[in-house]
């Protein structure tokens, strides 16, 4: 499996406590691989560590369509095992089943104007993306605010996450301030976003990062055919027409894969610089990256296939985790109900 011991992102990180989440609205992928997954997996080692499977949160754009939330439940739990998320060192716990978090959610919502999440720049973005128009679901509009609550519930100081989070942990911040103000003391912790080398993994189309809710990935149980056909059908540069024409690294979805997954960044640097100059093919490129990305899955493929023949202790792990995630955050619940006088 892909080597993190010497990821510089995750190195000398100690004593911190994190909180990660992922919605459960389809399998996971190479996106979340690179963003935050091996992160996870190696700060699970010496820090506390929390991952919510965020099925409220995915219920905010899927809320006709909840037997899509409720199907990739203890699929993206599997996914965490896969790739070796060990339950006995992470926490897994489900949103929906913890009542704290909806509570503080509903707190927090006084703290935040309605303008100043219509302006934050990941829900504009998504709010474009999903087509919502004039008529975006409130629920939606909120997620970062339930999303805020997630974050100080677990007094989380550390967030290993895609670009993407960035304005929501921002917010997060600001309204672990505004209760802090409230109550005059600490109740709540500033949490900071920690980036890993591939923040921004872009899908195989070129449109956009990968993600779920796009069909532009490549799933951790994709077969290798599948993986092929994805590698073979990548965006690269649609001006590089001929093998010897100079073509373009920047935008280039191939490039964006090698550079998060290839061991050898010496010889990609190489290999950009030939590309830019004319004279390499996308061919010869794809063939590169094909079993860079087979070697990558097969091993996550396999062990998924291994542990899903028992669903039952997949759930029993969230449902255990769960347990434990409540015990966690009742008393920061119980400091901001004080903050609001309740
Ligand atoms: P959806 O399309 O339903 O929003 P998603 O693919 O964006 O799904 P999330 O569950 O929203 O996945 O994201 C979970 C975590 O994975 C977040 O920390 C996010 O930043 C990270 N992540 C998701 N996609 C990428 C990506 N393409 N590159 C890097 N990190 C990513
Ligand atoms: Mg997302």
């Amino acid at each position: 499996m892909f080597d993190t011991t010497n990821d510089p992102a995750t190195n000398g990180l100690t004593g911190r406590t994190i909180l990660t989440g992922d919605r459960p609205t389809g399998q996971l992928h190479l996106g979340h691989l690179a963003g935050t997954l091996l992160a996870r997996r190696a700060l699970q080692e010496e820090n506390r560590q929390t991952i919510l499977v965020a099925d409220l949160q995915a219920l905010t754009d899927n809320a006709g369509n909840p037997a899509k939330v409720s199907g990739n439940l203890l699929e993206v739990v599997l996914d965490y095992l896969a790739v070796g998320i060990d339950p006995e060192k992470t926490v897994i716990a489900r949103q929906s089943r913890m009542p704290e978090l909806m509570e503080m959610t509903l707190l927090f919502l006084n703290l935040v104007t309605v303008s100043r999440l219509q302006r934050n720049p990941t829900i504009k973005t998504e709010v474009e993306a999903r087509g919502f128009g004039e008529s975006i679901p409130a629920g939606f509009l909120c997620y970062p605010v339930s999303q805020a609550a997630d974050i100080t519930a677990f007094g989380a100081d550390l967030v290993p996450a895609g670009d993407d989070q960035a304005p929501l942990i921002e917010l997060s911040n600001e309204i672990a301030a505004r209760v802090n103000r409230l109550a005059g003391s600490e109740v709540l912790r500033r949490a900071e976003l920690l980036r890993s080398r591939a923040p921004r993994l872009p899908g195989i189309d070129g449109h956009g990062k990968m993600s779920k809710s796009a069909c532009n990935a490549i799933l951790l149980s994709d077969s290798s055919d599948e993986i092929r056909r994805k590698v073979m059908a990548m965006y690269t540069d649609p001006d590089h027409l001929k093998v010897s024409d100079p073509g373009k690294v920047e935008g280039n979805v191939v490039f964006a894969m090698l550079d998060a997954f290839d061991p050898d960044q010496e010889e990609v640097e190489n290999l950009k610089d030939r590309y830019r100059a004319g004279g390499l093919g996308d061919m010869a490129l794809k063939r590169r990256l094909e079993p860079i990305l087979q070697e990558l899955i097969a091993p996550i493929r396999t062990q998924r296939a291994f542990l899903s023949r028992d669903m039952g202790e997949v759930a029993a792990i969230l449902d255990r985790g769960t347990e434990r995630a409540r015990e966690d955050v009742a008393p920061r619940l119980a400091g901001v109900r004080r903050a609001f006088g309740l």
